[in-house]
Order: structure tokens, then C-alpha cells, then sequence
């Protein structure tokens, strides 16, 4: 048996939660989590984890810009950040780049896209 020590960021309380794991890596117990959802954001770390990315991608043909910032649609596998982000460092984007822009479509095969999070117009 395993015990993790875990701290929920699903809201601002933080809560430290003890999970209990039995050989094979399966949820035995939650424990410290105050609501149902920092047991679910435990199942989830331990199971399937997963983050959003911010980066920025190069941009051509802006006097004033260089980048523009980008995010991921929704959260990407975790496993998957650092191949996502050198897919991120590929691209160049043109001018113009409008908020909601997709840059890369699927990105990885994760069915989640990198979209602009600001404009870069000219
Ligand atoms: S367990 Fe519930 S109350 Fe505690 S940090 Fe997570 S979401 Fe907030």
C-alpha cells in the first residue's frame, strides 16, 4: 500500500488530501478533502492527469509584436506537455492573429487545440 500526500487547487482552500493506493496504483481511500470534488480532482491525478498550457508562438509580419500568447482549448495529459510545448516552438504564426485564432488544430492527437489569447492585428 502507497500513501500521496496531495494538495486540491480545484478552489482557493487548498485542501491536503491523503490518498491510499493498493499495489496495482488503485484508489483504496480520499481523506482531507472537504468536498466531493477535491475527491474527484484526486481520482483524476491519479488516473488521468491533465493541465493547461500557456506559451506564446512566434509571430511574422508585426511592427510591434514578436509573440503572440497562446493556451491550450482544454487541458492536454500531462505526459504530453513537453512534446506539446517543442509542437508550440514550431510554429509562426502571419499577422493578423485574432483572440480565439486556432494555431494548431489537434494538437498531438489530443483533440485539443492552441488557440490565441490576445490580438496582433498589424
Ligand atoms: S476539497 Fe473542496 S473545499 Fe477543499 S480545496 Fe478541493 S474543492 Fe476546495
Amino acid at each position: 500500500m502507497k500513501k500521496i500526500d496531495l494538495t486540491c487547487v480545484v478552489c482557493p482552500f487548498g485542501c491536503l488530501m491523503q490518498i491510499e493506493l493498493d499495489d496495482n496504483d488503485k484508489i483504496i481511500s480520499v481523506t482531507g478533502n472537504t468536498c466531493k470534488r477535491g475527491e474527484t480532482y484526486a481520482e483524476n491525478e491519479i488516473t488521468d492527469p491533465r493541465r493547461n498550457i500557456c506559451s506564446t508562438v512566434r509571430i511574422e509580419g508585426s511592427k510591434v509584436h514578436n509573440v503572440v500568447p497562446v493556451k491550450t482549448s482544454s487541458e492536454i495529459p500531462k505526459d504530453k506537455i513537453f512534446e506539446c510545448m517543442k509542437e508550440i516552438n514550431k510554429v509562426v504564426a502571419k499577422v493578423p492573429v485574432k483572440i480565439g485564432d486556432v494555431l494548431i488544430s489537434n494538437v498531438l492527437g489530443t483533440k485539443v487545440d492552441i488557440v490565441a489569447t490576445n490580438n496582433v492585428l498589424d
